[in-house]
């Protein structure tokens, strides 16, 4: 498919990219916030390397994955067709410490940073890259006990993590991340991330971030102050059993 592309599939995702956008839009005019202040990341998660490159041509910049190898091999594949799209890759998946050396070579926002063995890796991975890597802290908002298999550290640990990644030379903080808990109060919960970016900010003032916010719930995010909103299903359609 790799050359220009205008098929029905792209037109599908035109109208569906406006839409969010229109979303969006109604979101800030509601908080009086610019819609520009928004960084719209398009979460390409089990969607072929196609519709990564037909979101390209539509104007967008920054793409999402939350699995290495599917990742890196979109990433490669993605700059082969588009060489000159100008794509930033976000990493908001959970990360093995094994695979941050991979991620690192590739990523420019890694927004799932979880623990000082992840900040080693990752600060291994960057610098062996000659890369200076932007992360975030990923912030685990659910409510009690935390579910198997959900990431990130409790709000009252968030701070170690930042301190680590502020320390490192190959890593950059740049603010944090979170996701609504399952089937609960998802306003209540993006409030408790704003609190923990402003607690941050005293140490690091420029750690100014916060990816939160989803298809379901992105207007509660942009009302809570989100910069970036992670939007996969809304844009690209329902994904299969092992999205
Ligand atoms: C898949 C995923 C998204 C996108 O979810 P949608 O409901 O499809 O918009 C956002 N954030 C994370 C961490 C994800 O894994």
């Amino acid at each position: 498919m790799m050359g220009s592309m205008s098929d029905s599939r792209t037109e599908e995702l035109r109208r569906a990219l406006d839409a969010t956008w229109e979303r969006i839009g109604s979101a800030c005019a509601a908080q009086e916030r610019d819609p520009s202040s928004i960084t719209l990341v398009v979460v390409t998660k089990t969607w072929p390397t196609d519709d990564a490159v037909r979101l390209v041509d539509l104007g967008v910049h920054d793409l999402g994955e939350n699995r290495d190898q599917e990742a890196s091999a979109k990433a490669t594949a993605v700059r082969q067709a588009r060489p000159s799209g100008d794509v930033r890759w976000h990493f908001i998946g959970q990360l093995q410490t094994n695979k941050a050396v991979s991620v690192a070579s590739y990523a420019d926002l890694v927004h799932t940073v979880d623990r000082g063995s992840l900040v080693a890796a990752l600060d291994k991975g960057a610098r062996k890259a000659g890369r200076r890597l932007d992360c975030l802290v990923e912030v685990n908002l659910d409510v009690g006990e935390i579910p198997a298999g959900r990431g990130g550290v409790r709000p009252e640990e968030a701070p170690a993590i930042a301190d680590a990644i502020a320390a490192a030379e190959g890593l950059r903080l740049r603010g944090v991340m979170g996701v609504a808990p399952l089937g609960g109060d998802a306003e209540a919960a993006f409030a408790r991330l704003a609190d923990v970016r402003e607690h941050l900010r005293r140490d690091h003032p420029d750690a100014d971030l916060m990816s939160a916010g989803m298809s379901e719930d992105l207007e509660y995010a942009v009302a809570a102050g989100a910069t970036h909103l992670r939007v996969g299903s809304a844009i690209l359609g329902t994904r299969g059993p092992l999205g």
